[in-house]
């Protein structure tokens, strides 16, 4: 009887500990994710160091939770948030770069580091690129020929 009781004030307890803590988010999800995949990893022969990797992760994650610091949990979660927008955006520019290599060529702008899509040029020319996003023109010889993803542009002397 007692213990269903316990049991029935749960709910209220959690809520009542958690309460003025920062809880749950994206940064504690990508840890304790990661945490169980090192877990996992962890059973490989000679990778078992990521053991002591994946418990740290998991009590990061949980100090993250019940933190009350709330300000300082939020600006940690503002700088995951913005470095894994970065990594997904350049993923997906690899992507395109990749579907569009027939037709398209990308450039990037060597005044303000743009990404500049053109379609794709003949090889063995010297084209002129203006940048949409800071109006500027650069020149650039096209002999290359997509040998590397993303090439930056260089100043060629005429
Ligand atoms: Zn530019």
């Amino acid at each position: 009887m007692r213990m269903k009781k316990w049991f029935s004030n749960l709910g209220y307890r959690i809520q009542y500990f958690m309460q003025g803590r920062y809880g749950y988010d994206e940064l504690c999800r990508f840890l304790s994710v990661s945490a169980l995949v090192l877990l996992l990893l962890s059973y490989i022969p000679y990778l078992g160091f990521f053991y002591i990797v994946a418990l740290t992760l998991l009590v990061w994650s949980c100090f993250r939770s019940f933190s009350k610091n709330i300000y300082k949990r939020q600006m940690e979660r503002q700088k995951y948030l913005t470095i894994k927008n970065k990594i997904r955006s350049r993923f997906v520019l690899c992507r395109n770069i990749w579907r569009e290599r027939k037709t398209h060529k990308y450039y990037r702008c060597l005044h303000c580091k743009a990404t500049v899509r053109i379609s794709k040029p003949e090889k063995g020319k010297i084209i002129t690129i203006r940048c949409p996003k800071c109006g500027q023109e650069f020149r650039k010889s096209t002999a290359s020929g997509g040998k590397r993803l993303l090439q930056s542009c260089r100043h060629k002397p005429d």
